[in-house]
Order: C-alpha cells, then structure tokens, then sequence
C-alpha cells in the first residue's frame, strides 16, 4: 500500500482490525487468572496472581506484588467497560486449560 508521499508502507498487508483478536482474547479472559504467573516490572519477581496483595476496597481493585508492593494489577468496572491496567506486569504467563489438565497428568 502507497500511502499520498509515495512511501510504501510493508506492514499494511499484514494489518487486521483489532476485533481480529477477539477469539484469542477470549481464551486468555475465560480461565482463572489468578493462577497466572506475572512478572512484577519493578522488581521482576515472578508469582502467581493469586498470590499478589488485593486492595478491593480503592477505587479500583488493585493486586499489589507481593515483593516490592508496586501496583501490578488495577481492574474497574466504568460505565459498562472493564477497565484493565497491567502496566505493572512486565509479562502475564496464562496457562491454557488444555495445558493444566496435562501439566496436571489428566
Ligand atoms: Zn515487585
């Protein structure tokens, strides 16, 4: 694709609306994340969601490292939109369920 400059944009072809992504979403948001394993981007210690400090009382509820105590985790429910903000997470390792039912010798 050219765009008015005559620059050739490589990545256009490979572009998809981002409702392309809702299938896989859906599986990431339909297990137990509290079993998912978060990386704190602080400190960069590794523990299970489940195992963060929960503040459900803020405005917002909000899972802490069990580490450091930075934020990791903020969740809302605004105006009919849930609000996610995991910018305290430098990564979030889901596992499937298919996995845990092998990883689980079932
Ligand atoms: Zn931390």
């Amino acid at each position: 694709m050219t765009d008015p400059t005559g620059t050739v944009d490589i990545t256009a072809s490979r572009r998809l609306d981002g409702n392309a992504a809702a299938g896989m979403l859906a599986e990431l948001f339909a297990v137990d994340v509290t079993t998912a394993r978060s990386r704190c981007a602080s400190c960069g210690t590794t523990s299970m969601l489940g195992a963060h400090h929960l503040y459900a009382d803020a405005p917002a509820l909000v899972l802490r490292c069990p580490s450091c105590t930075d934020v990791v985790l903020r969740y809302a429910i605004r105006e009919g939109r849930i609000l996610l903000d995991l910018r305290g997470a430098q990564l979030l390792a889901v596992l499937l369920p298919a996995a845990s039912n092998e990883s689980n010798g079932a």
